[in-house]
């Protein structure tokens, strides 16, 4: 770096990454800054203004819970599927979450990650192994990463927990959940997307899958399933954000 772009870098202040403002939590981020290069060996590479960060608050206790999906379906071997959601998709998240999926904010992910992995901590959940839900191979070609593995990686490191990809995989694109509006076909249009690699044993054991939002849970419920029936002892959806009102009674 030359002594001018140093001397523009530190004359020029960063912006935030999520909504553009200044960012003046650079130096004075504590814990997250620590765990982020302790996982990363480096420092984080997005920036965040106080205000962003201080909107990442999770929901209290009694409204992080949910039943996979709200309305399960009729001889569903699997109605009772918990899925942990601490925070709603509103706010800084909803800004910031179309920021990693279309700008590449990989960083910002990751914070989702350290964020989450603190309140699992918290809430004491517990898994034999972690896994994401996998991007078709051609979107995550497209986007370079897939988010969800960016959210699961730092939360296994602070549940102290194994992190692997590709337990599951898309058979095909399914296309994007989020441009369906409709119920029945966002359900219809997961079914039978994801199989299990056979390479894997994972009997018995209790997986922890994790996805950045989950809006019906029909995408998580799918992925889930295909776990169960591979053998899984148990399987805890994790979903960093959401807009779902309909809460169990009893906590997984
Ligand atoms: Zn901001």
């Amino acid at each position: 770096m030359s002594i001018i772009t140093e001397a523009l870098g530190v004359l020029a202040p960063h912006k935030c990454d999520v909504c553009g403002g200044f960012a003046d939590n650079d130096d004075n981020m504590g814990m997250i800054d620590r765990v982020y290069s302790e996982i990363y060996s480096c420092r984080r590479d997005f920036h965040i203004c106080s205000e962003c960060l201080s909107g990442l608050v999770p929901q209290t206790k009694d409204k992080r819970w949910f039943t996979c999906l709200s309305n399960p379906v009729e001889d569903d071997p699997y109605p009772d599927l918990a899925l942990f959601m601490p925070f709603a998709y509103s706010g800084v998240v909803s800004s910031a979450v179309p920021m990693i999926k279309f700008g590449g904010r990989k960083g910002i992910a990751r914070l989702f990650g350290i964020l989450l992995g603190f309140v699992a901590l918290n809430e004491g959940i517990q898994a034999d192994l972690i896994t994401p839900v996998p991007l078709s191979k051609a979107r995550r070609e497209e986007r370079g990463f897939n988010q969800a593995f960016e959210i699961a990686y730092p939360l296994g490191r602070i549940l102290e927990r194994p992190v692997a990809e590709g337990v599951i995989r898309r058979k095909r694109n399914t296309g994007k959940q989020s441009e369906i509006t409709d119920t029945t076909l966002r359900a219809v249009n997961v079914s039978g997307a994801f199989e299990f690699d056979g390479s894997w044993d994972i009997e018995g054991l209790r997986i922890l899958l994790v996805d950045d939002v989950s809006t019906t849970g029909f995408t998580m419920k799918e992925a889930a399933t295909v776990l169960m029936e591979a053998g899984a002892g148990d399987v805890l959806c994790c979903a960093f954000s959401g807009n779902r009102q309909i809460k169990n009674d009893e906590p997984f």
